[in-house]
């Protein structure tokens, strides 16, 4: 179920049917990440053939910008509403809080991810994000460390784009999450 955008692929899931697809990876124990496409992160992907590549490796392309919706309608396709990426990320956090999945945030300023975990707990009751870590840490050894510290089995990543995408493709099998997504200044969103 993906479309095609200039060489960069798009799927068209709504929100529950990614949720639910993703809660299958957790159970089938599989590796598998959402990036964020908007029409800016195509027309990069035009020049930048690693990012192409990047971009159509992930598991899940979900249509964050309008856009996108916007040139599917043009061309008679299929992707009909926008899953954006911070909506994406809180629905992911109810999921998991009421199947009892655990949550790492990775990335942001210090204390940011922290704010928004707390954000997060008063949101949603029964999340359990069972750690965080900036973004400025630069010792490979300590962030994969602290991650599987805490054996969390879902993981966002806040680095900016491409930058968190790159992270996730190569650390996903260094660290215990099975679904990982890059969600740039969520957490900043979040915490207000
Ligand atoms: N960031 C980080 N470590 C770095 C560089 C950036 O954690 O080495 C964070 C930064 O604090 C910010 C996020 O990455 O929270 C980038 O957000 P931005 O809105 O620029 O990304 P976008 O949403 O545009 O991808």
């Amino acid at each position: 179920m993906k479309e095609n955008f200039l060489g960069v692929d798009v799927c068209n899931y709504d929100y529950d049917q990614l949720a639910s697809l993703l809660m299958q990876d957790i159970e089938h124990k599989k590796k598998s990440f959402i990036v964020a496409i908007n029409p800016e992160k195509i027309m990069k992907a035009q020049e930048d053939e690693a990012l192409r590549t990047l971009l159509n490796r992930a598991d899940y392309q979900i249509p964050d910008g309008i856009g996108v919706i916007l040139a599917s309608k043009l061309k008679g396709g299929q992707v009909k509403s926008r899953v954006t990426g911070i909506d994406m990320m809180l629905k992911l956090c109810k999921t998991a809080a009421e199947q009892g999945k655990r949550i790492f945030l990775y990335g942001g300023k210090p204390g940011v991810a922290d704010a928004a975990k707390t954000e997060l707990e008063k949101q949603i009751p029964g999340i359990q994000i069972v750690g965080t870590l900036h973004g400025y840490e630069k010792d490979e050894q300590v962030i994969v460390d602290t991650i599987n510290q805490h054996q969390p089995e879902i993981m966002f990543v806040a680095l900016g784009s491409p930058a968190q995408e790159y992270w996730i493709v190569n650390h996903m099998n260094q660290v215990t999450p099975f679904v990982f997504q890059g969600v740039g200044g969520s957490y900043d969103v979040i915490s207000g």
